[in-house]
């Protein structure tokens, strides 16, 4: 995996930017039941990127959640237009998932895996080609 940095992203409105300054250590597909309540698609397209490589603008308002794998996770999204942008989960702090549908150009995100599939709904389409995990994918 490879991406040209920075990686820029932000919301709808543009109060809320974002700048990722390093590689992002991983990408998916999560299918789980409150990414999909959370985004509003069949699956939120993700990013992993170090939390110190993520310079944020803006100020966001974050809502939490508890996950599937029982982690509370926080999700940030913009208070004035509601894009979801990025979330914090609190087991893994070093760690930020950013949105790839909120990035500049989200015709650079590469995603390697599908996890949560299980929680997938039968209209949901995915990847043939990309190994699937029944819940949390341990390698991204
Ligand atoms: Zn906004
Ligand atoms: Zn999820």
């Amino acid at each position: 995996m490879s991406y040209k940095l920075p990686i820029t992203g932000g919301c709808l409105c543009g109060q809320v930017r974002y700048s990722i300054s390093a590689e992002p250590v991983g990408s998916g597909n999560c299918h789980c039941k409150s990414c999909q309540k959370a985004v509003g698609a069949a699956y939120l397209a993700v990013l992993f990127v170090h939390a110190n490589a993520l310079d944020i603008t803006g100020t966001y308002k974050e809502f939490p959640t508890i996950a599937a794998s029982g982690n509370k996770v926080y999700r940030g999204f913009c208070p004035t237009c509601g894009t979801a942008l990025f979330g914090r989960n609190t087991a893994h702090q070093e760690i930020r998932p950013v949105t790839a549908a909120s990035l500049d150009d989200p015709a650079i995100f590469q995603p390697h895996v599908d996890f949560w599939v299980a929680d997938a709904q039968p209209w949901d389409t995915m990847n043939p080609d990309l190994p699937k995990f029944e819940k949390n994918a341990k390698h991204f």
